[in-house]
């Protein structure tokens, strides 16, 4: 899962970013508007968190011109606590959510799963594929209700995988779920990560499609 935020508060941005990625996520950060939407135009992301209040073009701007282009990404956007008609305009030019300032960085976690829920058509918060069970909030992994460790990016390959099963996620698409633009990549890392998941999971639970990517395929498939 891979969040773009787009803050220009560098204390709130550098705290943001460093729950995010506890959380699972792979966060790019941006501190205006106007990059802002140009990275959301280029890349495919995830989630949008988006204030309000940036330099450059402001947050209201990014989030219109990104729906005029038929851009669907869910977006969340972080408000100062007396603006009303700030939060309403919001919502009306098309956010999915909103967060007062100052929150709670466990709530903001709690929506964002909440809006991946809801883009991925699940009511349930917890995963099943067969018999294994995840568990996005707490990020656990649970085969035959016996929990696997699973490293960081192995979870959330795994996470991305099940979000979309029956379709071929593309090599591309995984680095970008997986990795934000500072990460450093190996080259082979994606077949490493997908090696281990079969050990620890089953040998058959990831599909390679040669030349293309992954998937799991649906179950009964
Ligand atoms: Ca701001």
């Amino acid at each position: 899962m891979r969040i773009l935020l787009a803050e220009d508060d560098i204390m709130l941005g550098e705290a943001l970013q460093e729950a995010l990625i506890a959380q699972g996520f792979a966060v790019d950060w941006l501190k205006d508007g106007e990059s802002a939407l140009e990275a959301a135009r280029r890349e495919d992301f995830d989630l949008l968190v988006l204030d309000l209040g940036l330099p450059r073009r402001d947050g209201m701007s990014v989030l219109a011109e990104l729906r005029r282009r038929d851009n669907t990404v869910p977006v969340l956007i972080l408000t100062a606590r007396d603006a009303t008609g700030d939060r309403i305009a919001g919502l009306d030019a098309g956010a999915d959510d909103y967060l007062l300032k100052p929150f709670d960085i466990g709530e903001l976690s709690a929506r964002l799963r909440a809006l991946l829920r809801r883009r991925a058509g699940r009511a349930r918060p917890e995963i099943r594929h067969g018999e294994l069970r995840v568990d996005p909030a707490a990020q656990r992994v649970f085969l035959r209700e016996q929990e696997v460790a699973l490293p960081r990016r192995e979870y959330m390959l795994l996470k991305e995988l099940l979000d979309h099963v029956g379709e071929v996620l593309t090599r591309d698409k995984l680095d970008a779920a997986l990795y934000g633009w500072m990460d450093e990549v190996e080259s082979n890392a994606l077949e490493v990560h997908v090696h281990h998941l079969r050990k620890k999971l089953w040998p058959e639970l990831i599909r390679t499609v040669r030349g293309v990517g992954y998937l799991i395929p649906k179950e009964g498939d």
